[in-house]
């Protein structure tokens, strides 16, 4: 825990603007897996990370546009470094149909 990564003060900025992001543009939905978010902190849906759509184990960077809003039950079972190429090609692009490989 020394080193976290997720602790760090850009990341934290990252995440936040990730979130406004996602709130501007209407975002109300994870778009892995159609889940209801909870983007505004209300309980009301369900709790929300916000994720590398590259991995940044796999060269994934901190920044708003390289990061997504999804739920955290996602993001979680994601891990680092899986397999989610597709994933993250498709994310870039912001479609609800994302296909999940489980
Ligand atoms: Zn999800």
């Amino acid at each position: 825990m020394a080193s976290s990564r997720t602790g760090s003060a850009t990341w934290k900025r990252v995440r936040k603007v990730v979130i406004a992001r996602a709130i501007r543009d209407g975002l109300d939905k994870c778009p892995l897996c159609g889940t209801l978010l909870d983007l505004h902190g209300t309980g009301d849906g369900a709790p929300i990370d916000v994720d590398h759509l590259i991995p940044y184990s796999l060269g994934g960077q901190d920044h708003p546009d390289a990061c997504r809003v999804t739920c955290r039950s996602c993001n979680r079972s994601r891990g680092n470094g899986t397999r989610t190429r597709r994933g993250a090609v498709q994310a870039v692009r912001a479609e609800p149909r994302t296909i999940i490989e489980w």
